[in-house]
């Protein structure tokens, strides 16, 4: 015998709506107090509020005769409307969108408007099928909203997406039994069972949701504090201990794999003069522009960060050194013509570049001998590109490795061809 409709199971449909009731207000109250905590996320507000509306329409349409329409039930079911809407609109606020308030309101009016019509309101499956599609639509948006989501990287939308298409399929179910039963305290016929399995599906859903919506919440602030660690405040591009996060498994995965890797090391030249000359904020706008620059010339997969003042750092991977070369003398020609209208001098930077080989398999090792390349750089004049001297060269795909000279001056003052 199914356990709903065992004689001895003691919970009836009435005591269950209101444990749902309960745990809907407390949910409620929950949601606002986390947004009270973190109030950078708006939708904490609107999905708590949508739990108190919801509660407030679930008492209505308790109060009401089933299979009479009173105003009670109007009322409940345009609370319940409006509950769904405020739901939905806290999914858009949390993805940043816009929320209409007609949409919000959509629901509850196309409910207000059909109970004005007689052979609507007499019906009781006709008001049945309306509440329950109305719901289902709003519950959908919201899975459509977390599967369009801006932070990809969320965790708790994938749960969130799939509990709000599994509870429109419950509101749908729902259209199934009505008329089936006549008040809430003859709930106990075993064709009842349905209502049962809905009604546990409401409780589990009010709990489960506003827990999701909570994590959802707590996961962004995580994300958006593990991104703001790992990046750099004045150029917005990846800092120094992003670079040694990111580009340190970067660099063993590229090895591993026998694939070239070259490391672009750039200072810019006399940067202290500018700053003494043109003033700190003219010296940061010049290193906004030199992120810019970079960040247009190399393609996604590289790494670029600033590790520090005017120094930046660029891993790229599936690189060989001529490539490599021409990356990092375009970037330096390209600076050297920039203009800035607080500068009268123009502003150059050295660059040293380095292949990875077995020997320098820790970014650290990589960085020393980019580092040496670098101050040859200066040492020479400054603005110019500098290979280190002497590479191990990984041969791509023939898995074969070589010691490989580079060619011509060491130090090359002049553009490379490309
Ligand atoms: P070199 O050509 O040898 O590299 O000389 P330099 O003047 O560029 O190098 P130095 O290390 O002497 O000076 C670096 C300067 O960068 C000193 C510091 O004031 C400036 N600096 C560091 N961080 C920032 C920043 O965030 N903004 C600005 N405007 N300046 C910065
Ligand atoms: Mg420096
Ligand atoms: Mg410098």
């Amino acid at each position: 015998m199914p356990v709903f409709a065992n004689p001895n199971f003691l919970i009836n449909l009435p005591t269950l709506c209101a444990v749902t009731g309960f745990i809907t207000v407390i949910s409620g109250m929950l949601l606002l107090f986390a947004w009270l905590q973190n109030r950078n996320e708006p939708a904490l507000a609107l999905w708590g509020l949508g739990y108190l509306i919801g509660t407030a329409g679930a008492v209505f349409l308790v109060r009401g005769e089933p299979n009479v329409l009173t105003w009670s039930i109007c009322a409940g079911n345009a609370l319940l409307s409006c509950a769904y809407g405020t739901m939905w609109a806290g999914a858009r606020n949390f993805e940043g969108r816009r929320v209409p308030l007609s949409m919000v309101l959509a629901g509850a009016v196309i409910w207000t408007a059909l109970c004005q019509i007689p052979s609507f309101y007499q019906s009781n499956e006709a008001r049945v099928v309306l509440a329950s599609v109305i719901s289902a639509v709003y519950s959908l948006l919201c899975a459509r909203e977390m599967w369009y989501a801006r932070d990809r990287e969320l965790i708790s939308r994938w749960p969130t997406l799939v509990l709000a298409v599994v509870h429109a399929g419950f509101l749908l179910a729902r259209i199934h039994y009505a008329g089936t039963i006549r008040t809430l305290s003859d709930a106990h016929t075993p064709q009842s069972v349905g209502l049962f399995v809905l009604a546990f599906e409401a409780l589990f859903v009010a709990f489960a949701q506003a827990f999701l919506r909570m994590s959802m919440a707590k996961e962004r602030a995580e994300l958006q504090q593990r991104k703001s660690a790992l990046t750099d405040l004045l150029t917005g591009i990846p800092n120094r201990r992003a670079f040694f996060e990111l580009g340190a498994p970067l660099l063993k995965r590229t090895i591993a794999d026998r694939r070239p890797v070259a490391l672009l090391l750039f200072d810019l030249d006399h940067f202290k003069e500018i700053n003494d000359t043109a003033g700190h904020d003219a010296g940061d706008h010049v290193l906004r522009a030199f992120s810019r620059l970079v960040t247009r010339t190399v393609w996604p997969g590289a790494l670029f960060a600033r590790l520090g003042g005017e120094e930046f750092a660029c891993l790229l991977p599936d690189v060989p050194m001529a490539a490599a070369l021409q990356v990092a003398e375009r970037v330096r020609g390209q600076f050297a013509a920039m203009k800035f209208s607080a500068l009268t001098a123009s502003t150059t930077v050295s660059v040293g570049v380095a292949m990875a080989s077995e020997a320098s398999r820790e970014l650290s090792a990589l960085l020393a001998i980019a580092d040496r390349a670098l101050y040859r750089a200066k040492a020479a004049g400054r603005n110019r590109v500098t290979p280190a001297p002497l590479v191990l060269v990984e041969i791509s795909g023939e898995g074969a490795r070589q010691p490989v000279k580079i060619g011509g001056p060491a130090v090359i003052p002049a553009p490379l061809a490309g």
